[in-house]
């Protein structure tokens, strides 16, 4: 059984109208980046929960959530109304796979997310192990407009610190934007222009994590297995750790 936290909320960041983050004040949590928690908020119905990834690296005093209002969606709406100074059920203890210990390594990490799907990937970048572990990061976001490109600062903080291993490389598909490829990502993968804008291989030596949009997750892991990269078991380690956020 999970326990629940009761958090305060101490900041909320709205990105565009249905993009925000919430950051609550808990003290520090013992978690491993990509883990992830249940967010719950009661209501006259009864507890709403749903889970979402920690933003934040682990000992944080606050922990962040980067959250879509999914339009039908029981908690979102709700959880985008919140302000200073609400409160907000965290579950305990995080939980998850998709987390840096299950990777095996490589040449190169590629961290490939869309949406929301760069949580996990903001809290592992903010700890020492991926810089430890690879010679070369490369996170890679994809987005449809640009005012969804979260956390800019943040990765570019990221990317002072780390100028040659981390590799930051936005996707925009539906306008231009200045440093930001415009096409899918199996569609740049397969064109090998992602590769080439970034600087590094994609093969069997690399080591993938893919998260956000299940399509773009099966599309991608389908590409890849094409050009000779496994699914990441861990009875039989491979190249391709997924986490889903949505079926
Ligand atoms: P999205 O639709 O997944 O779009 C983000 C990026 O992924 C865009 O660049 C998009 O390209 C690209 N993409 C979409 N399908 C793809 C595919 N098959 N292969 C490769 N790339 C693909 O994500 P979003 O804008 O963050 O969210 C969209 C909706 O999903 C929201 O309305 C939200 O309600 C819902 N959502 C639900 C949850 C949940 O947990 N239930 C979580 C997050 C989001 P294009 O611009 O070309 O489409």
């Amino acid at each position: 059984m999970a326990q629940w936290l009761n958090a305060t909320v101490s900041e909320t960041i709205h990105w565009t109208g249905n993009l925000f983050s919430i950051k609550a004040k808990t003290g520090p949590l013992p978690f491993i980046a990509g883990q992830f928690v249940r967010l719950a908020i009661d209501g006259p119905e009864g507890r709403i929960q749903r889970a979402y990834s920690l933003v934040n690296p682990p000992d944080s005093e606050y922990q962040e959530f980067l959250v879509s209002t999914v339009a039908d969606g029981l908690l979102s709406p709700l959880l985008q109304q919140l302000t200073p100074g609400d409160t907000l059920g965290i579950s305990q203890p995080a939980t998850g796979f998709f987390i840096l210990d299950e990777v095996p390594d490589g040449d190169n990490l590629w961290l490939i997310a869309t949406g929301t799907g760069i949580g996990p990937y903001l809290s592992m970048l903010a700890t020492a192990e991926p810089y430890q572990r690879f010679a070369h990061i490369i996170l890679v976001h994809s987005v449809s407009n640009a005012a969804d490109l979260t956390y800019k600062d943040l990765i570019a903080s990221f990317v002072a610190k780390y100028p040659e291993q981390l590799h930051y490389q936005p996707i925009v598909t539906r306008e231009t934007y200045p440093g930001a490829l415009q096409d899918r990502i199996p569609k740049l993968i397969n064109s090998q222009q992602l590769q080439q804008q970034c600087g590094q291989l994609l093969n069997p030596k690399s080591q993938v994590m893919l998260c956000g949009n299940p399509q773009m997750i099966t599309d991608t892991k389908a590409l890849l297995e094409g050009m000779g990269l496994t699914k990441n078991l861990r009875r039989n380690p491979g190249n391709i750790t997924v986490e889903q956020y949505w079926k």
